[in-house]
């Protein structure tokens, strides 16, 4: 049994967690590094408290109260338009601070907005594919799933 927490990007705070849901169950996404036959149980999901993400300094440690192992930062701060400047800072207090490891990502990338990142030019040097590879390397055809 792993335990996990999730928080995502405030731009997207009404989401109801679908997407993110249905790759756990699927186990796809970042999500993917968890084995199927091995429970995997959400103690925690809340989003950043907006820009410049305050919530990040305090959600995390009532996450690890009631248990978090990892902690997920979800895949909307990664494939937002624009992407969170945010994300590796969050990752590093997160780790340091509360000594839980971070992964980015959660769900599969939709295939339909990598591909508009992919035209980005900022997008190669932004340093994505090292912060997030997984999400990278998904299968076309479970990113098209996920539109
Ligand atoms: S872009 Fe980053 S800091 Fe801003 S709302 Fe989204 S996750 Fe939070």
């Amino acid at each position: 049994m792993t335990k996990i927490g999730i928080i995502i990007c405030g731009r997207y705070k009404t989401c109801g967690g679908g997407k993110c849901l249905r790759a756990l169950r699927e186990r796809v996404g970042a999500f993917a590094r968890y084995p199927k036959n091995e429970a995997v149980e959400i103690v925690g999901y809340s989003y950043c408290g907006d820009c410049p993400g305050g919530n990040v300094e305090y959600v995390p440690e009532e996450m690890k109260k009631n248990g978090a192992e990892v902690i997920h930062l979800a895949t909307g701060l990664v494939v937002g338009y624009p992407p969170c400047p945010n994300i590796r800072r969050f990752k590093e207090l997160i780790e340091m601070k509360f000594e839980i490891p971070v992964v980015i990502g959660t769900h599969p990338i939709p295939l339909k907005y990598a591909q508009a990142h992919e035209k980005l030019s900022f997008w190669k040097s932004a340093g994505m594919e090292a912060l997030a590879g997984g999400l990278m390397r998904e299968d076309k055809k479970i990113q098209e799933a996920y539109n």
